[in-house]
């Protein structure tokens, strides 16, 4: 009797041991193109400035229904210097200036002073735009932008739409009406208001709370503008920002202008989870690849952040540090 449990449990186990998960086929201890379950949409909200402190002493309510709902790591490192231009790189292309070469804001297509370390026929690093581009070539991907510059840092052959927009407000209400006329395969938008109330007011001031919650009800109209566009139950939702601020500036190297958060929302993702893998800002891209399915250049450096979803665990060679 005891025996024949036992046969039955093994023969189940390894029923289930070889079942296919996660949209990709578990052979043994591998899993072959391994993604989270669920996901075919990924909606990105950048905000220029946002600071983790901006989040959790402003009034966000949206914000913390993403982080209860959701997956957050409030200390992603940002890339150095702490500017503008660098980190929306290193977001979007999956590596540090060390390998995109876009090392400060004076950073042109046609001048700079290191070039990539591979680059696609345009000149540029390769994106998740690109990449994703390349990989599902009917895939609707489009960028709606409030700074201009983050125009200049991607391939225009990658995506169908592309559109820079002069407030806050213009730049939310286009997006959206994007999101509910094409429900795009990647949606990326860029708010640059909370790093303009960091410049004039200065970060942790009455006015730079005020932008972080203007954010706030801009991304509680986006998330009801996926709902509307009937896309919620498989859209992953990521909030990220390039940088915080210190003062009335940032570029330095201190943890209130090189730390922002991340959090995940939404298709895939767990609940209420605080990830404990180290997070990087270029991991961004590698997320965005890893939940839509598409392999990454072996150029590209970051890793997904795996843990803030279903059915993955933290890193088996995770090190948190020792206490001294
Ligand atoms: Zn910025
Ligand atoms: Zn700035």
């Amino acid at each position: 009797m005891l025996a024949k449990v036992s046969c039955a449990l093994a023969v189940s186990l390894l029923l289930t041991a070889f079942q296919p998960r996660f949209g990709g086929t578990r052979f043994g201890e591998k899993l072959i193109d391994e993604r989270p379950a669920g996901i075919e949409h990924v909606i990105v909200i950048g905000v220029d400035g946002l600071s983790p402190d901006g989040i959790k002493k402003a009034e966000t309510p949206n914000i913390d229904r993403m982080v209860a709902n959701g997956a957050v790591k409030w200390n992603v490192r940002t890339v150095l210097t702490s500017a503008s231009s660098q980190n929306w790189a290193s977001m979007i292309m999956g590596a540090g200036p060390e390998q995109h070469g876009i090392i400060n804001n004076d950073w042109e297509l046609d001048k700079h002073t290191l070039p990539p370390i591979a680059q696609e026929a345009d000149g540029r690093f390769p994106t998740i735009f690109s990449i994703l581009h390349k990989a599902k070539p009917s895939a609707e991907i489009g960028a709606v932008y409030h700074w201009g510059g983050f125009g200049r840092l991607f391939q225009k052959n990658a995506v169908n739409y592309d559109k820079h927009f002069s407030t806050e407000d213009s730049t939310a209400t286009d997006f959206i009406q994007y999101i509910k006329n094409k429900k795009p395969v990647l949606g990326f938008v860029h708010f640059d208001h909370v790093d303009h109330a960091g410049h004039h007011d200065g970060h942790g001031s009455v006015l730079y709370y005020q932008s972080v919650t203007k954010a706030d009800s801009l991304i509680g109209k986006i998330l009801a503008g996926i709902k509307d566009a009937g896309i919620a139950e498989k859209t992953l939702v990521i909030l990220w920002a390039d940088h915080g601020g210190i003062g009335k500036g940032h570029g330095g190297a201190t943890p209130q202008e090189a730390e922002i958060a991340g959090v995940f929302y939404g298709a895939g993702v767990k609940k209420g989870y605080a990830i404990q893998q180290q997070v990087y800002t270029y991991d961004l891209a590698s997320t965005i690849a890893f939940a839509l399915g598409v392999e990454q250049p072996y150029a590209w450096i970051g890793r997904p952040v795996k843990p803030g979803f279903n059915g993955f665990n933290e890193p088996k060679n995770l090190w948190l540090g020792e206490k001294p």
